[in-house]
């Protein structure tokens, strides 16, 4: 099957009432274990990419892995995502390369560091937009400003300082008509997300239902979404790991976004924590050992594990054969005919 629209997948995710997990890639090993929790759980999948794994894996050699993907398991609607593009250069080079889906994260300046203003936010994600819509290709926007820092991205801090004002939200869809959007409610990147077990009171949810209530149409996006395991944390420190104690997101918060509109949720620390782990234990207990293949083996089933877990939790597992996958043109058509617009007065005059 050819890679699949992300757009298609989270309308077809919308109508079936589930979210879509969106796992990052840096390596084989990885994709392998998404693919193989895809098969084993029948789930349409979203792979991503950031900026630095493009660069650690190389584009050519990181596309090419998931070709072979799409065409080991036909069965399974496969999106290609570019996580957290920076500028509009790097979106448009991920276009060129194939991926059917890109994050224009505007609301950092291009260093991925500093928060920009609004209208420069609207400015560039416009202009992806644009680009991206012209070929077929699906767009998610970021509005607020998410915690911590993830592949030397993002602006720190804990993810409360620019929690997303749903006005702004309204306008930023309206004036850029992308097609999923990612909020601020709380949550931040990398594995140190909550000093203690978070609650209603920390994450905002009230803002997440607040914003899908006037977008229903506009897909919403959980960042910083790993749920970061004790049992997982547990298994890096029990064999020489240093994680000093933390919480993630707990699945029930996830599952409360899904029910209002959370269609993609992004999850890589829980993958990392489950390959970390699995590779400490092997050196640990058998220290003579030195072929890779020796704890790359186990590192890549315990991914596959905790990705499995959580295409269950997300409701997409059994979804993969629901649908027939369009073809990226097809989409783009779709684009140009004012079928697919977001833009809450467009689904408003439909
Ligand atoms: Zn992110």
């Amino acid at each position: 099957m050819p890679l699949v629209s992300m757009r298609q997948l989270l309308d077809e995710a919308a109508k079936g009432g589930y979210g879509v997990g969106a796992f990052n890639v840096n390596d084989m090993e990885q994709i392998q274990a998404i693919m193989g929790a895809a098969k084993e759980t029948n789930s349409p999948v979203i792979i991503q990419a950031s900026r630095g794994a493009r660069q650690f894996a190389q584009d050519r050699y990181l596309f090419h892995l998931i070709l072979a993907a799409a065409e080991l398991n036909p069965d399974i609607p496969i999106a290609m995502h570019q996580d957290h593009g920076n500028s509009f250069e790097t979106c448009k080079s991920a276009i060129e390369l194939g991926y059917t889906s890109v994050m224009m994260d505007g609301s950092l300046k291009e260093d991925g560091k500093t928060p920009s203003t609004f209208e420069e936010n609207v400015e560039v994600t416009r202009k992806v937009v644009e680009y991206a819509h012209e070929r077929g290709v699906t767009v998610e926007g970021e509005i607020g400003v998410l915690g911590g820092v993830e592949d030397g991205h993002g602006a720190g801090g804990t993810g409360l300082e620019h929690i997303t004002d749903p006005d702004q939200a309204v306008e930023f869809a309206e004036r850029t008509g992308v097609d999923a959007l990612a909020i601020a409610i709380g949550t931040s990147h990398g594995a140190y997300k909550f000093t203690k077990k978070p609650d209603g009171s920390v994450l905002k949810m009230d803002v997440l239902i607040a914003i899908h209530k006037r977008l229903p149409q506009t897909h919403l996006v959980m960042h910083g979404s790993s749920s970061v395991p004790k049992d997982l944390q547990d298994v890096v420190n029990k064999y020489g790991g240093k994680l000093k104690e933390t919480w993630g997101v707990p699945v029930e918060e996830i599952q409360l976004g899904i029910r209002n509109g959370v269609r993609k949720i992004n999850v890589d620390t829980d993958n990392r924590l489950a390959m970390t782990g699995a590779i400490r234990k092997v050196l640990w207990e058998t220290p003579e050992k030195f072929d890779p293949r020796d704890y790359m083996k186990p590192a890549r089933e315990a991914m596959q594990k905790v990705v499995a877990l959580r295409m269950t939790q997300f409701g997409q597992a059994g979804h993969a054969g629901d649908y027939k996958p369009m073809l990226i043109t097809e989409i783009a058509k779709g684009y140009a005919d004012g079928s697919l617009d977001t833009r809450p007065s467009m689904a408003a005059a439909r």
